[in-house]
C-alpha cells in the first residue's frame, strides 16, 4: 500500500473545494489547481467560508480550521501535482476536459503517484487508458457537500490494481468516509438512480403535470427526499445533470435515458442552478423563487 501525504486536487469548483477542505481537515497537504488563479483563490475562499462555519457549528474547533487552511497551498502550474502521492481530479464533466487534463499531467507524475477521477459518470478504463499508469488509476466519487455527505463511491477500471484499491478505501476511510464499491458502468450506482430521477422530474415540469413548487412540495413531503429534485439539480448544477444524463443515453444505448429538452435549454441558457445564480429556481434574491 502506498503511503499518501500529499495530494493534488485538479478543479477548485464546488466538489474540487470540498475535496481540498475534507483531506485538510484530515491532516493531508493539499495542492490545489484550476485553469485561473482567480478560479483557485474562489476555491480557496469558499472553503475558508465553509470550515468557518463548521466553527461555527462546534463541530471543528478553530486550531483545526487554522492547520487546515494552512495545509492548501494553491498550485497554478498543473505539473506541479505531479509531485504529490495522490492526484484527484474535480474539473468540469467533460470527457475531454479530463482526459486532457491526464494526458498533459502524466509526464510530471511521480512513479507512485495514483490517479484519481471525482466524474459522475464518465468511464474510469477510458480516463485511465490515457495515462502511462492504468493500474494506478481509480474512481473515488466523493458526494455533494463534501464536508458533509459520508459516500465515497470508489470505482475501478478494469487495470486497476489491489494496491490502488486498498490504499484508495484506506484513504476514504482515513476522511472519516464510509465506501461502496461500484462496478464501472455509466453513472456507476448513485447517479445511475439518482439522476434519471432528476431528469423525471423535469419532464414532469416540461409536461405541465406540475409547477417546480408543486413537484419539490411533492417529492420532499411524499416520498421523505430532504430536498425536491429540482431543487437537487440546481444543487447538482444542471450542465453536471445534462452530462451524466448523455453519459447514460450514449453509454446504455437506451432511450429511456434521453435529457429532458428543458433541461437541454436551461443549459444553453447559462442557468445552470445555485453556482451561476438561476436554475429551476433563482437564487439572486432573499430568497429562491422558482422560475417556472
Ligand atoms: P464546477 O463547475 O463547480 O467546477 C469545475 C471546475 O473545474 C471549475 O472551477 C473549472 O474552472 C475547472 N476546470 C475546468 N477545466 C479545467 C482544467 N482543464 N484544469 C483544471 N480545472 C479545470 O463543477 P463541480 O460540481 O465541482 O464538478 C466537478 C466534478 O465533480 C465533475 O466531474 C462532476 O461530475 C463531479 N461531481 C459533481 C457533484 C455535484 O453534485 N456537483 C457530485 C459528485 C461529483
Amino acid at each position: 500500500m502506498v503511503d499518501i501525504r500529499s495530494v493534488g486536487v485538479i478543479g477548485a469548483g464546488q466538489m474540487g473545494s470540498g475535496i481540498a477542505h475534507v483531506v485538510a481537515l484530515g491532516g493531508y497537504d493539499v495542492l490545489l489547481h484550476d485553469v485561473s488563479e482567480d478560479r483557485i483563490d474562489a476555491g480557496l475562499q469558499l472553503i475558508q467560508k465553509n470550515l468557518s462555519r463548521q466553527v461555527v457549528r462546534g463541530i471543528i474547533d478553530q486550531a483545526a480550521m487554522d492547520a487546515a487552511v494552512a495545509r492548501i497551498k494553491p498550485a497554478a502550474e498543473l505539473q506541479m501535482i505531479g509531485a504529490t502521492g495522490l492526484a484527484i481530479e474535480a474539473a468540469t464533466e467533460n470527457e475531454e476536459v479530463k482526459k486532457s487534463i491526464f494526458k498533459a499531467l502524466t509526464p510530471h507524475l511521480g512513479p507512485d503517484t495514483i490517479l484519481a477521477s471525482n466524474t459522475s459518470s464518465i468511464s474510469i478504463t477510458r480516463l485511465a487508458s490515457v495515462s502511462d499508469r492504468p493500474e494506478r488509476f481509480i474512481g473515488l466519487h466523493f458526494m455533494n457537500p463534501v464536508p458533509l455527505m459520508k459516500l465515497v463511491e470508489i470505482i475501478r477500471g478494469i487495470a486497476t490494481g489491489p494496491d490502488t484499491y486498498e490504499t484508495a478505501v484506506n484513504f476514504a476511510k482515513s476522511l472519516g468516509k464510509t465506501t461502496a464499491n461500484a462496478e464501472d458502468f455509466p453513472a456507476f450506482i448513485v447517479n445511475r438512480v439518482l439522476v434519471p430521477m432528476i431528469n423525471e422530474a423535469i419532464y414532469t415540469l416540461y409536461e405541465g403535470v406540475g409547477t417546480v413548487e408543486a413537484i419539490d412540495t411533492a417529492m420532499k413531503l411524499g416520498a421523505n427526499h430532504p430536498m425536491g429534485p429540482l431543487e437537487l439539480g440546481d444543487f447538482i448544477g444542471l450542465d453536471t445533470v445534462l452530462s451524466i444524463m448523455n453519459v447514460l443515453y450514449e453509454g446504455l444505448a437506451d432511450s429511456k435515458y434521453r435529457p429532458c429538452p428543458l433541461l437541454t435549454k436551461y443549459v444553453e441558457a447559462g442557468w445552470l442552478g445555485r453556482k451561476s445564480g438561476r436554475g429551476f429556481y433563482d437564487y439572486r434574491g432573499e430568497k429562491p423563487v422558482p422560475t417556472r
